[in-house]
């Protein structure tokens, strides 16, 4: 039914995101769990369920070797995820907070269609276009979601036809 416009709304979000810089970096993960107490009384922490852009990645095992010494980049491989398995939540970097790639599971396109149906965004960023570009990808497939993905696809383009665009 609309699965055209759906499609064709995702790679205008996505050419929109690119064409404003925004390009998503792979999600990493640190392999293993990474637990280190530290002096001021916190815990220095990371498990598989942590994604990280590549800079926080290699900033986080810096720190683990500069406690644990040199064998925990052996421990600890910075790992991609696959970008295939869906993620029941858009993908950020635990550390700054940067978009990451990833693909959406039913779950997590659900339920990112309903925070877009209860907070409405009043414009649309690079990162927000990428984002809403998973969640029709994702919308495709179900015929439920498709209709409310094609009025989320509508608003995030007529943001961008009006220009009301946010860095
Ligand atoms: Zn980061």
């Amino acid at each position: 039914m609309s699965d055209t416009e759906l499609t064709a709304a995702a790679r205008q979000l996505d050419a929109f995101a690119a064409a404003h810089g925004f390009e998503a970096e792979p999600a990493l993960y640190i392999t293993g769990e990474v637990r280190i107490p530290l002096h001021n009384g916190e815990t220095l922490y990371s498990d598989a369920a942590h994604l990280y852009c590549a800079a926080c990645a290699d900033r986080f095992l810096k720190m683990v070797v500069t406690l644990k010494g040199p064998e925990a980049e052996r421990d600890h491989p910075i790992c991609p995820t696959d970008p295939g398995t869906g993620e029941d939540v858009p993908a950020h970097c635990v550390t700054c907070g940067e978009t990451l790639d990833h693909s959406l599971t039913r779950e997590g396109c659900a339920g990112e269609i309903v925070h877009y149906e209860d907070t409405p965004s009043a414009d649309i960023s690079p990162q927000e276009a990428f984002a809403i570009a998973r969640v029709l990808d994702a919308a495709i497939w179900d015929d439920g979601l498709s209709t409310r993905g094609l009025t989320l696809a509508r608003a995030a383009l007529a943001h961008i036809a009006c220009g009301r665009v946010r860095s």
